[in-house]
């Protein structure tokens, strides 16, 4: 199994329907076909037809957001898996730490979205990291290998070969602070060493790693040069096409 080199958009809450619509367009117009896999993580109201304008180029995929954990029924404003799926998507981001901050998000609710994604063929994005001031206690491994944990361990081997693990260090969530290269690094060898434990080699090894936390241009070749990350998530560098298309061709 070999990994994907990822260079994944968080879009968050931003882009009217026109404005997505047109950064759609420019990405497709721009993307070249040596550049990694590309993933548009928009709000829900662009994704049906986001899919229409990616549909005839192989290497750009579609993720909502979030999604909520059971099938269907009375929760009023929320979005289920299946619908996502009629969307066209074919990842969901799960765990960012904004959904975990200001909506309250643990990593066994994360477990549940994780597995309702799964029932549908969708692939999570699985997002973990650490705050600030866990690092600065030195605890961080710590603190996302009990994220990872909770969240994954469950799966068997053939369900965990279909999520996406992106290490988010929340102290550099769009703040412009990057990770350095070899924290960033330091932190992938360490996640990856677990799945290695828990599901063998061939699924770690086959795990797409994705650093997320101001990456830009001007930094994206030295991260995405470690050997265990294998792209970003990125979220303010993806709203400027020239931008994110410069971070997907820097590996
Ligand atoms: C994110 O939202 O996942 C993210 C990493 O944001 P930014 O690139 O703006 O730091």
């Amino acid at each position: 199994m070999e990994r994907k080199l990822i260079a994944a958009g968080n879009w968050k809450m931003n882009m009217d329907y026109d404005q997505g619509r047109d950064l759609a367009k420019a990405i497709v117009s721009g993307l070249q076909p040596s550049d990694a896999l590309v993933i548009l993580g928009t709000p829900y109201i662009h994704l049906k037809n986001i899919s229409g304008i990616i549909k005839d180029i192989s290497n750009i995929k579609l993720a909502a957001q979030n999604c909520h954990q059971e099938e269907s029924g009375a929760y009023t404003g929320e979005i289920s898996a299946a619908m996502l799926k009629s969307c066209g998507v074919e990842y969901v981001i799960l765990g960012h730490s904004e959904r975990r901050e200001y909506f309250g998000e643990s990593d066994e609710l994360i477990a549940q979205k994780i597995d309702i994604v799964l029932k549908h063929g969708l692939q999570p994005i699985y997002c973990c990291g650490e705050k600030l001031e866990v690092r600065e206690a030195g605890k961080h491994e710590e603190l996302v290998g009990e994220q990872v944990k909770t969240a994954l361990f469950h799966l068997t081997r053939e369900q965990m070969k279909q999520v996406v693990v992106a290490y988010e260090p929340v102290w550099a969530i769009g703040t412009g602070k990057t990770a350095t290269p070899q924290q960033a690094q330091e932190m992938h060898r360490f996640i990856r060493g677990l799945l290695r434990k828990k599901f063998g080699q061939e699924v770690a090894g086959g795990t797409s790693i994705l650093y997320g936390g101001s990456v830009k241009p001007d930094n994206a070749k030295e991260l995405f040069s470690q050997p265990d990350v294998d792209g970003g998530l990125v979220g303010g560098a993806s709203l400027k096409a020239g931008d994110f298309l410069a971070i997907a061709s820097s590996f």
